[in-house]
């Protein structure tokens, strides 16, 4: 039999290069009691090489009719949590393709040896999809690609009595027999590890036109949650316009151990409805990855810190700008110490699948911007983070796109102010002006 294709060394068994997904059309229902998830999920897809077979990512539900449009299917198989579509005969590159796959079953996280659990989790009263890096499969058919960007229409009906959220905008909210749909429209290009459903028994408050937070009733957002229109406002600042039209935070009834970023909104356990700066600091985090992750996505997952650096660094500008427990400068100085007592064995921009989540990736990372920052200066830095927020927004990059462009835009020689950080594994002095 031969072997199914890899998009990306971090992530086995996920993703196949021959083509790409241009939007998601899913239509699900989802019945809490005996959690039951079934629907239809339309692909539009376009041929990237030439290609006589195709293979999806789906995990532990059934597909029960498969029907592709645009080319002739010889013949279709489920195995190793993948869709094999097999053709006539090949197509050329650019031909556009329309699957239409129904499926359903009871959805469960996927297990990944290196990432644990990711994806489709039941709560106690609704679920939660928190599918970085690899739970994408275990809700929809996909192309499991974080380069392989596309929009989605989601359509999901839940029993009355349960908020359903997903990304971008509720387009429509409609009784249904037995329950209620809930459609969200997101336009923007969107990785597969970054659409999610939230499903649970909700109040909505809304901060202000565009944030609001997703909540058990009797949740306390104060001096938390309700910051996060001054931390927009303040990013809006040092990274540009916000890249999407309005983003929620969502609570969940159960504690959750982490906080996770979905584009457009981010998900947290009621245990983070606190004014302490641990849990605060995790709530600009996410908010952060809306510019940096989410709208600029990186291409392979070796480069990593693209996301969770920036994301760590506006930790550090917000605990300054509220008056939080340190200056950036402070922090940075405070991890550089951390950092000089722990193992030196991790190399940045590519610190492997085991590592891709290693705290030492979001400091080291921090501080290589920290780096980048002393070397260049104030204007030129944050110049920098704005226009790649907003000239790279909807695109997948690496970090060898970051240095050129981060070079072009300063005049500077910044591959060689951050190689130390990016490629060697011991850590550079503290930087000083
Ligand atoms: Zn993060």
């Amino acid at each position: 039999m031969p072997s199914l294709p890899s998009a990306d060394p971090y992530l086995p068994g996920h993703g196949d290069p021959s083509y790409a997904v241009r939007h998601y059309d899913l239509d699900l229902a989802y019945v809490p009691d005996g959690n039951r998830l079934s629907g239809t999920a339309v692909l539009d897809l376009v041929a990237r090489e030439q290609t006589a077979r195709l293979v999806l990512d789906l995990a532990h539900l059934r597909v029960s009719k498969l029907r592709l449009e645009g080319a002739r299917l010889k013949k279709w198989s489920a195995r190793e949590h993948r869709l094999v579509l097999q053709l006539d005969r090949p197509v050329g590159p650019d031909t556009p393709l329309r699957l239409t796959v129904t499926y359903g079953g009871s959805p469960k996280p996927l297990v990944d040896r290196h990432h644990g659990d990711a994806g489709w989790e039941e709560l106690e009263d609704g679920v939660i999809v928190a599918a970085q890096p690899h739970g994408a499969p275990t809700w929809f058919p996909c192309n499991d690609r974080a380069d392989d960007k596309a929009t989605y229409r989601i359509v999901l009906a839940a029993p009355a009595g349960y908020t359903v959220v997903s990304n971008g905008t509720l387009a429509a909210h409609q009784r249904r027999a037995g329950g209620e749909s809930w459609t969200w429209v997101m336009d923007r290009p969107m990785a597969t590890y970054l659409a999610t459903v939230q499903i649970g028994r909700y109040a909505t408050t809304e901060h202000d036109r565009r944030t609001r937070t997703i909540a058990p009733p009797d949740a306390d957002l104060a001096d938390s949650f309700d910051q996060q229109p001054a931390m927009l406002a303040f990013f809006e600042r040092v990274f540009g316009p916000y890249p999407f039209d309005a983003y929620a935070a969502v609570i969940t009834d159960d504690d959750l151990e982490i906080p996770l970023e979905s584009q457009s909104l981010s998900t947290f356990g009621r245990n983070f409805c606190s004014s302490d700066w641990e849990q605060v600091r995790l709530i600009a985090h996410e908010l952060a990855h809306q510019w940096f992750g989410n709208a600029v996505t990186l291409r392979r997952w070796q480069d990593i810190w693209l996301h969770e650096g920036f994301a760590c660094y506006a930790e550090w500008l917000w605990s300054e700008e509220s008056g939080g427990p340190r200056t950036c400068d402070e922090w940075a100085r405070h991890h550089h110490d951390r950092l000089t007592d722990l193992p030196q064995d991790l190399l940045l921009a590519d610190p492997g699948p085991e590592l891709m989540f290693d705290d030492r990736v979001y400091k080291r990372g921090a501080l290589a911007l920290h780096a980048l920052r002393v070397a260049v200066g104030e204007d030129a830095f944050f110049g920098v983070l704005r226009d790649w927020a907003s000239s790279r927004a909807g695109e997948s990059v690496t970090t060898d796109d970051f240095l050129a462009f981060a070079s072009a835009h300063t005049g500077a020689d910044v591959a060689a102010v951050l190689r130390p950080w990016l490629y060697d594994v011991a850590l550079p002095g503290f930087p000083q002006a």
